[in-house]
């Protein structure tokens, strides 16, 4: 059973394919059913005929839900729609493809893609207690850059701040959005990641990673699910204590780029902060042809735990495309972008806060 707005998008996009060029899965892979046109065919003919879905799923699962498709839309359509519906069907029928449901068990095991166990012990001696400001660095972050997570926090006591770091074992449940889409399990989740977050009592929650980001400040609220305090996203706060004269900033020489993370470009229409953050340690900014709301996505996390193979491919042309700007770093504000791009020989990747931390 589909919506009425995802069968909507369905009708205009199954004729249509003038957002192939743009889709980062289609251009890695070459393979047409990777773009949202393929995509709505087949659920289109499902509706139809029925009993399409297993053959499908693989195809419904290999899209990073970047929205580069609804970016360059001229019609306003958004095939994340159509496409998360599908998931949920897929999922409630039994039909999700063996490598995706290795990833949900091990979500649902552990509250991560990745099926770690998060030591939140351990990371409670790095933090205060009873802090104004809530670190919410999510479960990329902490499982697969620690170091970025601890530039961030000594950021923050750099500028007077004590931060305590929220338990990443409560999910936002960003992951469990993008494998089974809008159920009733996923927002019951959300609901109790959000109270165990209220429950702090901080006044600012400051959220590392975009895709978080954009649960706890659209989709909670879309939802009816509050969080009892100000939510804002890393750049948007760094930028801010800049701002304030909050970090003594040992200004640097040097030609870098920016990668603008999908989720926050697109989804939460915040491209400045990281420039500005970029501008007040001096370096010269480069820019990609494809940056700000048309960046291209590197894959992501989700379709990093369970299609490697195809994020490989889009990391490896984003770095690329960095490198052919004759910047020296790549500068990324997404742990999971840090954790898929790898610039080899060409270029080094640098997380911005780690940046920031070096040189403050
Ligand atoms: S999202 Fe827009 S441009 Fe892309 S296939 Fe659908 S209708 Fe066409
Ligand atoms: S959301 Fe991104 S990956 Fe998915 S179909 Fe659109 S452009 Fe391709």
């Amino acid at each position: 059973m589909l919506t009425y707005e995802a069968k909507k998008t369905i009708n205009a996009c199954r004729f249509c394919w003038m957002c192939r060029h743009v889709c980062p899965v289609g251009v890695a892979t070459g393979k047409e059913n990777n773009g949202p046109r393929a995509k709505a065919m087949f659920l289109y003919l499902n509706e139809k005929k029925g009993n399409l879905e297993g053959e499908i799923a693989q195809d419904l699962y290999e899209c990073a839900l970047c929205n580069a498709c609804a970016a360059n839309c001229e019609t306003g359509y958004e095939p994340a729609i159509y496409i998360r519906e599908a998931r949920a069907n897929l999922a409630a029928g039994g039909l999700v493809p063996e490598k995706v449901e290795r990833v949900i068990d091990a979500l649902e095991r552990t509250g991560n893609v990745y099926g770690a166990n998060i030591d939140m012990q351990a990371w409670e001696k790095e933090c205060k207690k009873d802090c104004g400001v809530l670190v919410y660095a999510g479960a990329a972050a902490l499982i697969k850059t620690p170091e970025n997570v601890r530039a961030f926090l000594s950021l923050l006591n750099k500028a007077g701040l004590n931060a305590s770091l929220a338990n990443a074992n409560c999910s936002s449940v960003a992951a469990e959005y993008d494998l089974l889409g809008d159920v009733a399990e996923v927002r019951e989740k959300a609901t109790k990641c959000a109270s165990e977050l209220s429950s702090h009592g901080a006044e600012k929650l400051i959220v590392l990673d975009p895709s978080d980001a954009v649960m706890f400040k659209q989709k909670y609220p879309a939802w009816g699910i509050r969080v009892d305090m100000e939510v804002v996203t890393a750049t948007s706060f760094v930028a801010g204590l800049i701002d304030a004269g909050k970090l003594n900033i040992r200004r640097q020489s040097g030609h870098v780029t920016y990668h603008d993370p999908c989720r926050l470009a697109r989804d939460l229409d915040e491209t400045e902060a990281a420039r500005h953050i970029i501008a007040a340690m001096g370096y010269e900014l480069s820019e990609m042809l494809e940056s700000r709301k048309l960046t291209r996505c590197c894959g992501g996390q989700v379709l990093a735990a369970h299609a490697p193979e195809i994020v490989e491919k889009m990391a490896a042309s984003r770095a690329e495309e960095a490198a052919r700007t004759g910047a020296e770093i790549l500068v990324t504000a997404c742990p999971g972008c840090f954790a898929n791009l790898d610039g080899g020989e060409y270029i080094e990747v640098a997380d911005i806060f780690s940046l920031l931390d070096r040189c403050t």
